[in-house]
């Protein structure tokens, strides 16, 4: 059995990362790990964040605030944007920043144990992964599926959760799939043969759908089921965190309302 916790844009939050690994672990006895980019940015842990990925040895992908954060462009930010970098540049190391510089922009993963399931994994999108385009409707994500030769792909960046299907000429967004999961925090997709799925897991660290809540997804390689949940976590800790880091106090109001 191969169950894969799949977690994007964790932004330098770790107790969301903390929640969610747990809740990966221990509740829904995930053995493997995807990261999906934006390890750090806009929160008050990146160096604690990028240990404890790093320290799984799963696979991970570059997201525009790790490459932000290596080489920063601070003329195209806006202040508030421009204050959480030049603070999170100077929690990490040169060796981190290098472990950072040399994350790939997409990658094929097979979990452990399984022959024939494997899926790529992208911050932002298979046509122009370097672009950091963001996908927000179905028009969107058409393009991407030309570039898209496994049947599901897992992308994040936009920090809301949300499935593209596309049927080999067009792409839809599954609103079927948003309701549950918005209903339930809880939701599953049966990939249906012929079809392919471009998968937005959400974000642990800064969700962006009006709940505040954590966000990440399980890709169960024997059944070929797709879940996704909300994970509560302690949300006034990573505020307190952020204050006393001196970091804009709008980081953390933002967390307590899911924008
Ligand atoms: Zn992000």
């Amino acid at each position: 059995m191969s169950r894969t916790a799949i977690i994007s844009d964790i932004h330098s939050n770790y107790h969301a990362l903390y929640a969610v690994m747990t809740d990966a672990f221990d509740q829904e006895n995930c053995t493997e790990v995807a990261c999906l980019g934006d390890i750090v940015g806009y929160n008050a842990f990146p160096g604690t964040c990028l240990d404890y990925i790093r320290q799984l040895n799963c696979p991970v992908v570059k997201g525009n605030h790790d490459a932000e954060v290596v080489n920063p462009v601070y003329e195209k930010m806006n202040d508030l944007a421009r204050e959480a970098m030049e603070w999170t540049v100077r929690q990490l190391t040169d060796e981190q920043l290098q472990w950072l510089a040399r994350l790939q922009y997409q990658r094929m993963v097979r979990p452990h144990g399984t022959r024939a399931a494997s899926f790529t994994i992208v911050h932002s999108t298979l046509d122009q992964p370097k672009a950091w385009n963001y996908i927000i409707n179905s028009n969107d994500a058409a393009g991407n599926f030309n570039k898209q030769f496994s049947q599901l792909c897992f992308h994040g960046h936009t920090h809301v959760p949300k499935i593209y299907a596309w049927d080999g000429r067009h792409a839809e967004e599954d609103y079927d799939f948003k309701h549950r999961l918005v209903m339930n925090g809880y939701a599953e997709l049966c990939p249906a043969e012929g079809h392919k799925y471009f998968v937005n897991v959400g974000s642990v660290g800064q969700p962006r759908d009006n709940d505040p809540r954590a966000c990440y997804a399980i890709f169960d390689s024997d059944t070929n089921v797709v879940i996704m949940k909300r994970v509560p976590y302690d949300i006034a800790g990573a505020q307190n965190a952020i204050i006393e880091a001196g970091l804009p106090a709008y980081l953390a109001e933002r967390l307590a309302v899911g924008c």
